[in-house]
């Protein structure tokens, strides 16, 4: 059996060894942050070396970023905090940390490439000038296409709105300056780029007022009471400074990911890569291969020893129809038979081999066998 390839790092990516020699230290050191001894001291020293380094990854000062348990509660806890009051207004494609968070929210579309549609957030800012947040997030989880985030800030802010920005996927993925781009909230979680699951962080930039969801002992100047997590956030702190000082090794594997792509095409002619003409993650690839469901393909890439997942729909083991490409305008057979291979910080070139083989011994499989395998009928055209 050949070795297991790990294709799926926007659900998660493997933790990096300094990483792991960061945390593992400070779960042998004690002390509470709060405490004024020595002991509290140098575990305060540890945690604002931290934030510094998750600032410097995003263009922030320290005293912005506030640690969370991860992108999830820094999602809730902007639109709680910056959306108090206001109307909110997010993209048909965010996370379900954002969409759920906001259940009667105002939905601005996507185009086929994902991106967000400007026309429309003008028009329902100028429409309705009551004080708006605007949520968009920098990239998607599913398909890597980024937004236009300069241009989103420049028609909120014009409109007096705000704007959140989840930056979960985008964070080491691309540069980010969030001063330069004004962003008000951005969220950010580390285990997407090569940190500790269940730690993340809020940037709040100095004007907004902040509404805590969780009141106590005062930590995170109020903002977000509980004994800090410190062996996550040493963690985080470390991948923070790794993934800005390897953003150019991260880039580079968007030439790996083409190279890919233009493989799978010549192999599969009628093989769909999705958003196509977005500026993307150099890491992530979402293709359909059309009637062919995509747990099937995830179930027969699994047994060839290949993690890749099925769109992003997939939370307590179930997938469902994407809502992302959906929005995109795909029909229901390109979203139930996309999957999504995502790259990241330990991937090789011999790793994507491995895939273009399995992929295309899987596609004889099913196409040569189709009662072998769970087929979904394709519409006639
Ligand atoms: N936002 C995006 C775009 C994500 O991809 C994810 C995780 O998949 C999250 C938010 C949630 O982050 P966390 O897993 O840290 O709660």
């Amino acid at each position: 059996m050949t070795r297991p390839v790990y294709l799926d790092y926007n659900a998660t990516a493997p933790l990096k060894p300094a990483v792991i020699d960061a945390m593992t230290a400070a779960l042998s050191e004690c002390g509470n942050a709060s405490s004024v001894h020595r002991f509290g001291r140098l575990v305060r020293r540890a945690i604002e070396a931290a934030r510094d380094e998750v600032a410097a990854l995003v263009g922030a000062e320290a005293r912005q970023v506030i640690f969370t348990s991860g992108g999830t509660e820094a999602n809730n806890l902007a639109i709680r905090a910056a959306g108090a009051g206001r109307r909110i207004l997010v993209s048909a494609v965010e996370h379900d940390s954002v969409l759920r968070a906001v259940p009667g929210a105002e939905i601005i579309p996507v185009d086929a490439r994902g991106e967000v549609d400007l026309a429309v957030l003008q028009a329902k800012l100028e429409d309705d000038r009551r004080p708006a947040l605007v949520c968009v997030m920098l990239a998607n989880n599913e398909t890597g296409a980024t937004q236009p985030l300069a241009l989103v800030t420049h028609l909120a802010h014009a409109h007096g709105a705000l704007v959140h920005c989840d930056a979960v996927q985008a964070a080491g993925k691309m540069a980010i300056d969030a001063t330069r781009l004004e962003i008000d909230t951005l969220a950010l979680s580390a285990h997407k780029l090569g940190g500790p699951q269940g730690i993340g962080a809020l940037i709040v930039r100095d004007h907004i007022e902040l509404h805590p969801m969780l009141l106590g002992g005062g930590q995170e100047r109020g903002w977000r009471a509980g004994t800090e997590n410190v062996p996550a956030i040493r963690g985080f702190g470390v991948a923070a400074r790794l993934a800005r000082e390897e953003l150019p090794a991260m880039q580079a594997l968007g030439a790996l990911r083409d190279v890919m792509e233009q493989r799978l095409r010549r192999l599969t002619p009628d093989v769909v890569v999705l958003a196509p003409g977005a500026g993307r993650l150099p890491n992530t690839s979402c293709v359909a291969l059309p009637g062919v469901l995509a747990e099937t393909q995830v179930m027969a890439l699994d047994l060839a020893g290949i993690a890749v997942s099925a769109g992003a729909a997939c939370s307590s083991g179930k997938v469902r129809s994407s809502h992302v490409l959906r929005a995109m305008g795909n029909s229901p057979d390109i979203a139930g038979s996309a999957i999504r291979i995502s790259l990241g910080w330990r991937t090789a070139p011999e790793d994507i081999e491995h895939f273009v083989d399995a992929w295309t011994t899987m596609v004889a499989r099913i196409r040569g066998n189709q009662h072998a395998a769970r087929v979904i009928p394709v519409p006639a055209a």
